[in-house]
């Protein structure tokens, strides 16, 4: 599970000349290899922008970010990510969509095929391996992109309201499957949501961000005892 180091981090976009947004404003936060975290707050406050900046996706305007002591520029070898929407591949295949990352990096694709069918089958997705993206519900495909951010392992999982599109009762599993991976994981997990129940529920450690961009006001630790492996 990969350690998380953020320092006197500050982000603005730069709309126009004259019009900048402070999306974050000097955050620090130290996450702890194997926790979970959820992060709570109103829109606008920097969720978004803070967990795209440890994706790698756009850099910070100053401070420091580190995934296990590498300052982060680029998308980490050991972040996998999930966002709001699915972002599968259409003409690909259910398990071509999972093995994507593999592909990207250039290894053995035949080696992680049988790895991508065992977490498809955790998430009860075993036999639609060869369907595509069209034929299954939105719920069964936010899960074939849970498993494609798996697929590699990943030290660390940035999560930006993986079930903020889906309705009551999908949520309502998708959080149990969540958790389930997760114990048996045990990987670090950073997880924005809207939901102050699936937080409370899922992670020991809740943040809330506060109304004024990326200040953190509230930051609890919940000593839930798990069940461990
Ligand atoms: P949250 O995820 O908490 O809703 P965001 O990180 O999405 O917050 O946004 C924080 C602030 O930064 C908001 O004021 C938002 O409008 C602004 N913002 C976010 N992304 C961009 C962008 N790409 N360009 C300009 N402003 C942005
Ligand atoms: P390459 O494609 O150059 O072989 P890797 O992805 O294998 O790079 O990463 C090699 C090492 O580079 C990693 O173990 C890590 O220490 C560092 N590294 C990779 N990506 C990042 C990153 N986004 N930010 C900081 N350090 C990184």
């Amino acid at each position: 599970a990969a350690n998380v180091r953020v320092e006197g981090v500050s982000k603005t976009y730069e709309v126009r000349a004259g019009d900048d947004v402070k999306a974050l404003d000097r955050v620090d936060l130290d996450i702890a290899p194997g926790s979970f975290v959820a992060i709570v707050g109103p829109s606008g406050c920097g969720k978004s922008t803070l967990l795209s900046l440890l994706a790698g996706l756009t850099p910070v305007s100053s401070g420091r970010l580190r995934i296990d002591g590498d300052e982060v520029v680029k998308p980490h070898p050991k972040a996998g990510v999930v966002f709001q929407s699915d972002l599968l591949l259409p003409w690909r295949s259910i398990i071509d969509n999972v093995l994507l990352p593999i592909e990207i990096k250039g290894l053995d694709r035949a080696a992680s095929a049988s790895r991508a069918r065992e977490l498809l089958a955790q998430v009860g997705l075993q036999g639609f391996d060869n369907k595509f993206p069209f034929e299954l519900s939105g719920g069964m495909r936010q899960r074939v992109a849970i498993c494609r951010a798996l697929i590699q392992e990943p030290g660390l999982l940035l999560m930006d309201e993986p079930f903020g599109a889906l309705d009551a009762l999908t949520r309502e599993q998708m959080i149990m499957d969540l958790q389930t991976m997760w114990l048996r994981l045990r990987n670090t997990v950073l997880f924005i949501t809207h939901g102050i129940d699936e937080a409370v529920f899922l992670a020991d450690r809740v943040i809330v961000m506060s109304p004024r961009p990326g200040r953190v006001d509230l930051d609890l630790t919940i000593d839930i005892p798990r069940p461990r492996r």
